[in-house]
């Protein structure tokens, strides 16, 4: 039973008061009753340092502790990243698959919903439970938040004293994502050293990559694709997050081990019900990874992978995959890592304003290796070889990493089913590696 909000050792708080008002009405029943009642019965009583406080709301952890949440707590989590003017962007049911998109909160995941993924094939499927995070990756990657489809880069019009160039301001938003699987981490640590690791600083990328916070989740059922323990990306996010969840669907309530990964995360998580995780919390995360990772649908050998690549630009396994291949792009577009683009001019019917667009392009296209005379890459033997050994070669000579984190997604997204994990392991069949 509920104890009275008078004498509950929660401070008391009203709506706004995370905006520097203060109340001294308490109007939390039920929070408190839900602290009171599931959690404190799970994990004991309630840390004394969250009722000593009277400016504390909450204890606010420390950075690399785990803390406890429970459904309701992530709820308000969410909330509160909206009421701080965030755009919170996360997984969501659309069109029959998991894709992103804004959240009102967590009616808006795909609850109870997991996936099927094979090569060609992806399915969702109702779940016997009530996980807000049961599935692994869908086709879109986040990389469309950083480095989107198509954006405008510059207007030019007819001034009175000759052309006029109205560039495009930098991103001003405030974002989070929630549900970031660290193969996700991985792809967008990949896309970091892209546009804004070298010399050469992409403006747009950047002003949509700062301060953006970040919700991650460690996966516990991946898909029949996936193999990020192969690639070493997963399937626990080892950084680059404010927050990262663990589910836990057993055991106990409906609830998530929090680890904190930075300030902002312990500071928000300040604001939320939250409780120290016990042993038994951290062995059953623990346990949700180790079966991931059990679990995997594929599994890629990387020893000594580039020099494997660099051997076999002849091998006939090249010939054999372009008679399937359809050349379609898909492949590129799904991977979180892929960056390659164009541009392109248009003017209006009265040549008074011209524009220039960055558009995504893929080296599956004929016109992306076009120089004068024609096709660098003319067959599609010539372009698949290309994008493979870029992935898993090449990549790692100019970026020092992998280009593929393995997501599983160009596998699943691949309208014949072609398996990019089958194509290295083809290779590797004929050429042992000392
Ligand atoms: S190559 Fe395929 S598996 Fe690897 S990151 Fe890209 S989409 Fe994912
Ligand atoms: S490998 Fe598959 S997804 Fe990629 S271009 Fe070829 S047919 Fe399309």
């Amino acid at each position: 039973m509920a104890r009275p909000a008078a004498d509950c050792g929660s401070p008391a708080r009203a709506p706004g008061l995370w905006a520097g008002e203060s109340s001294n009405r308490c109007d939390r029943r039920r929070t408190c009753s839900t602290r009171d009642g599931i959690l404190a019965s799970f994990i004991g009583p309630w840390p004394a340092a969250g009722r000593a406080g009277a400016s504390m709301v909450h204890p606010r952890p420390d950075i690399n502790a785990s803390v406890l949440l429970l459904r309701d707590g992530l709820a308000s989590l969410l909330q509160h990243l909206r009421d701080d003017g965030y755009l919170v962007v996360g997984p969501t049911v659309r069109d029959g698959a998991i894709v992103h998109d804004q959240l009102r909160g967590i009616e808006d995941l795909p609850v109870g919903v997991g996936d099927e993924q094979a090569p060609g094939r992806y399915r969702l499927r109702r779940r016997a439970d009530q996980a807000l995070f049961g599935y692994a990756v869908g086709p879109q990657s986040h990389k469309r938040e950083f480095f989107p489809p198509s954006i405008r880069l510059f207007q030019l019009r007819r001034g009175a004293g000759g052309p006029v160039l109205t560039p495009e301001p930098p991103i001003d938003r405030k974002l989070a994502l929630i549900g970031v699987r660290s193969c996700e981490l991985q792809a967008i640590a990949v896309q970091d050293r892209v546009f804004v690791g070298g010399h050469h600083v992409d403006a747009d990328y950047a002003s949509r990559r700062r301060g953006v916070f970040v919700v991650a989740v460690n996966c516990g059922e991946p898909s029949g694709t996936c193999f990020c323990a192969s690639m070493g990306t997963g399937p626990r996010a080892s950084g680059g997050f404010d927050l990262a969840l663990t589910e836990l669907l057993s055991g106990g309530p409906h609830r998530f081990v929090v680890e904190v990964g930075s300030a902002a995360g312990a500071d928000l998580l300040a604001r939320v019900e939250h409780a120290p995780a016990s042993e038994a919390d951290h062995a059953a995360a623990s346990a949700v990874t180790a079966a991931a990772t059990a679990n995997m649908g594929r599994h890629m050998d990387t020893r000594d992978i580039k020099s494997l690549f660099y051997a076999n630009q002849e091998h006939p396994r090249w010939a054999q995959v372009a008679e399937r291949c359809l050349g379609c792009t898909n492949c590129t577009l799904v991977c979180p890592t892929c960056f390659c683009s164009t541009t392109v001019d248009t003017t209006d019917l009265a040549g008074a304003t011209a524009t220039r667009e960055r558009r995504w392009d893929s080296c599956f296209t004929l016109d992306h290796s076009y120089v004068h005379g024609g096709s660098v890459r003319p067959s599609l033997r010539a372009r698949y070889r290309q994008w493979l050994t870029h992935k898993l070669a090449s990549w790692i000579d100019q970026y020092g990493t992998s280009g593929c984190v393995g997501c599983g997604r160009c596998i699943t997204w691949c309208p014949v089913g072609i398996d990019i994990t089958e194509e290295a392991a083809a290779l590797r069949a004929d050429v042992p590696v000392a």
